[in-house]
């Protein structure tokens, strides 16, 4: 029950697939109002949010930009100034207007396109977390690439989950040893999932504010309550950077983060 959770999800949210609900939102979000059901709606809520939050750096109206960092891949050349720059035009937060009695999601500007990679995947996590949790599973952990949750204990008697942090320079060592009970761990980074174009490593990370990846930590590990609120503030954590993101992450009650320059 737990994996349908999660693939339902995918299903839903994913932009690589035309079909998805999130791909016909895509395609005409800026002719007419697309009603959608309650979880993309509540993800896209929150996703709003966490803009608000961190001030435009965690932004899922990335799209386009994203879009141009894919296609630079393919063909090995980092896109023109002039077409990041258009892209950038059609990227904003605000633009995205949301109707919560209709429960439909509208594009202010034509060529805007929404991008849940940076927090769907904590969702499903939550989602998958949830439907263990109402089976009356004593304990469990899901894990999606790295992003996971868990609560009560593993089996045979071991006291907490261990959680081990990757050394962003050398896949083989862990750099430390989390101990959880209830919580859940979410790490974005630039070494795991990167653009190689022109022979510089991009990450796969975007800051809104420049249309440029966002290179400036190789890993940010955050701790929090739920798997979405670590998966979109380590997203965001990232863009925004060493000092100005720890300061964000301790006005945050129950949030801790681990930066790596
Ligand atoms: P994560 O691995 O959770 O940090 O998510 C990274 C993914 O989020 C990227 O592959 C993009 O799909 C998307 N993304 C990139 N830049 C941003 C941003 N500034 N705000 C929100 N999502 C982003
Ligand atoms: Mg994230």
């Amino acid at each position: 029950a737990a994996f349908d959770k999660i693939y339902h999800i995918e299903e839903l949210m994913s932009d690589y697939d035309p079909n998805s609900m999130l791909s016909k939102v895509n395609q005409n979000a800026f002719q007419e109002p697309v009603p959608v059901n309650t979880e993309l709606f509540e993800v896209l809520a929150v996703s709003k949010s966490y803009s608000a939050l961190s001030d435009g750096a965690f932004d899922i109206t990335i799209g386009p930009i994203v879009q141009l960092w894919r296609k630079a891949k393919e063909d090995g050349m980092a896109p023109s100034a002039d077409a990041l720059k258009k892209a950038q035009d059609n990227v904003g937060y605000q633009s995205l207007i949301l109707n919560p009695e209709k429960q439909t999601v509208q594009f202010a500007k034509k060529g805007m396109l929404l991008d849940l990679g940076g927090i769907a995947k904590g969702y499903a996590i939550d989602k998958a977390i949830q439907v263990l949790k109402a089976a009356r599973v004593k304990g469990a952990m899901v894990d999606i690439g790295g992003d996971l949750r868990c609560f009560g204990a593993p089996a045979n008697g071991v006291k907490h989950w261990l959680i081990g942090l990757q050394d962003p320079t050398n896949k083989g060592n862990v750099l430390l040893t989390l101990k959880m009970d209830d919580m859940a761990v979410a790490t974005s980074g630039d070494y795991q999932r990167y653009v190689m174009v022109e022979d510089k490593k991009h990450s796969h990370i975007i800051d809104p504010a420049t249309a440029d990846s966002a290179d400036n930590l190789s890993s940010v590990t955050l701790i929090a309550p739920t798997a979405m609120s670590a998966d979109a503030l380590a997203t965001a954590v990232s863009v925004i950077g060493n000092e100005k993101g720890l300061e964000l992450i301790n006005a945050i009650e129950n949030t801790e983060a681990i930066l790596i320059s």
